[in-house]
């Protein structure tokens, strides 16, 4: 049997930022990954570390997104001084545009609420109306009444964050098993055990960052993460020129010219394919917006899942009835990065999560409904 201190289940971005943040602490970390047959979102995904629509009517989580915003760059410094990989951060802010007045009317009142809500943490945003965007962003369609701004979002390529995060795992010794898939655990307080073919492995503590697997895995563990899958179809264009000086919430152009059109949200189960319908949606409300994109060629598409939780908050948990047993499920896991690595995993590894983490647990989904 390998003894570890800790075991990560799931190598996707979520695994992967805990997994990192866990043997950084100095812990020695078994990350166990299923095969090439998994979901991974993490592989498909828009690449925003995005704010300022995060935690309307749920504070909490506005607060958590802008600690993690916070911690990006260090993070980004980080891997790139131990990796030599470069995560392509950038956050100079962010622009939700609208189309039509409707739109903006119901952006500015979600804004205030935002605001509102935010108390004395504070909110900053602006709203700018048509003429002010045209002066910023070339070639803006008639159709866009205006947009949203906040100074807390960017974008990064989260491809090279995952490498990143896995090179610099095994760079502080981590230990990741790829082709595992875990069905089946021995529990008990503090202390795991996973068969994983003919090996055992244990630790006292233990992880669920599995995505879309963790629904089943934690009940194993005495934990609920009752996520399901939700679609998102993304299409990218030729490179082209750098012309918008920061990310436009469901349009972003790549430090390399690409620009990204994104993304829908579909409940359709475990399906990852495409729909001509959705992707004609998002090409409409692309050239809506920009005219001139009509004119640039679409060179990749395609469908991957959101983990979602059924409030669209992530959920972090530790077990009552194995200690030492944590899950943690999100649908922005590129935002939330940076508050997984140098933040929750912190918590793993001294051994409790932080009182700020209870709004998060599961738990908030067993209030019985009003008669
Ligand atoms: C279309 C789309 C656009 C998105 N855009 C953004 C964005 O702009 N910004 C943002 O912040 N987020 C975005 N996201 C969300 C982000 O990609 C996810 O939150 C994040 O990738 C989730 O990571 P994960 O590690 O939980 O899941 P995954 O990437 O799915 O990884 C889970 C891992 O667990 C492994 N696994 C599963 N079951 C088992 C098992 N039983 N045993 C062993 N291993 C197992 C799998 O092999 C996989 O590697 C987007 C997602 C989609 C689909």
């Amino acid at each position: 049997m390998r003894q570890f201190d800790a075991i990560v289940i799931g190598g996707g971005l979520i695994g992967a930022a805990i997994g990192y943040g866990l043997a950084r602490a100095g812990l020695a970390v078994a990350m166990v990954d299923e095969g090439d047959v998994a979901f991974r979102a993490s592989r498909g995904n828009f690449g925003l570390v995005w704010v300022q629509s995060k935690g309307l009517g749920a504070p909490h989580y506005q607060r958590w997104t802008r600690l993690s915003a916070e911690e990006w760059p260090g993070l980004a410094d980080d891997l790139a001084e131990r990796t030599g990989i470069s995560v392509g951060l950038e956050q100079p802010g962010g622009l939700q545009l609208c189309l039509g007045e409707e739109e903006l009317n119901k952006r500015q009142a979600m804004m205030e609420q935002m605001r509102r809500e935010a108390g004395n943490f504070g909110f900053e945003y602006r709203m700018l109306d048509h003429d002010e965007l045209a002066t910023m962003l070339p070639g803006l369609g008639p159709t866009v009444a205006g947009a949203s701004w906040t100074p807390y979002d960017g974008h990064a390529n989260s491809l090279n964050l995952l490498h990143a995060l896995h090179k610099a795992f095994a760079e502080k010794g981590g230990t990741y098993l790829p082709n595992r898939t875990v069905g089946e655990a021995q529990a008990a307080p503090h202390d795991f055990r996973l068969q994983l073919g003919d090996e055992t492995i244990a630790a006292p503590k233990i992880v669920l960052a599995a995505g879309l697997g963790n629904a089943k895995l934690a009940p194993l563990f005495g934990l609920s993460a009752p996520v399901r899958p939700q679609r998102g179809q993304i299409l990218v264009t030729e490179r082209t020129t750098r012309i918008w000086p920061l990310p436009l919430g469901s349009l972003r152009q790549t430090l390399e010219g690409t620009i990204m059109l994104g993304s829908s949200e579909e409940d359709v189960g475990f399906d990852t394919g495409q729909k001509p319908e959705i992707m004609r949606n998002i090409a409409r409300r692309a050239v809506l917006s920009f005219p001139w994109i009509a004119e640039l060629q679409i060179v990749r598409a395609w469908a991957a899942l959101r983990v979602m939780p059924p409030d669209g908050l992530p959920i972090y948990d530790e077990s009552a009835q194995f200690p030492g047993a944590f899950t943690a499920n999100c649908h922005s896991g590129v935002t939330l990065a940076g508050a997984h690595a140098n933040v929750f995993a912190p918590m793993v590894a001294a051994g409790a999560l932080d009182p700020m983490m209870t709004p998060f647990s599961a738990k908030r989904f067993d209030v019985p409904a009003a008669a």
